[in-house]
């Protein structure tokens, strides 16, 4: 009579974004390649492109910024002239890896690297 309560991961604080499944897996090789990574900043823009950057618990990005789109081989021609301006930013959340910081910290890193990317 208690399996019904398994699946009870309904949330109802404020809609968190999560990673989509073809971001998971672009996630999941940054981090590979960023051992300092507590995390991944995930920038979607309008045009379909995504940018990323693995992040460090300092809240500096560990690791080059990425820029891609998903199933083209390469990002759209206007990401190609201006990487991905803020203007066409739709969404932007970190991934954590593994346990997240306090909420604090968490708001903290947000900002920092959030705060950097306005001027694109
Ligand atoms: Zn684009």
């Amino acid at each position: 009579m208690s399996e019904s309560n398994q699946k009870s991961e309904r949330k109802k604080s404020a809609p968190k974004i999560v990673a989509e499944k073809n971001e998971e897996a672009m996630i999941g090789g940054i981090i590979e390649g960023s051992p300092d990574s507590i995390g991944v900043a995930v920038v979607r823009l309008a045009c379909g492109c995504r940018k990323m950057a693995a992040i460090n618990k300092e809240g500096e990005a560990a690791s080059k910024v990425i820029m891609y789109r998903d199933s083209a081989s390469s990002i759209c021609d206007l990401c190609k002239e201006d990487n991905g301006a803020f203007s066409r930013v739709t969404e932007q959340f970190i991934h954590w890896d593994g346990e997240p910081p306090t909420e604090a910290e968490q708001k903290r890193i947000e900002a920092k690297i959030f705060g950097t990317y306005g001027n694109a």
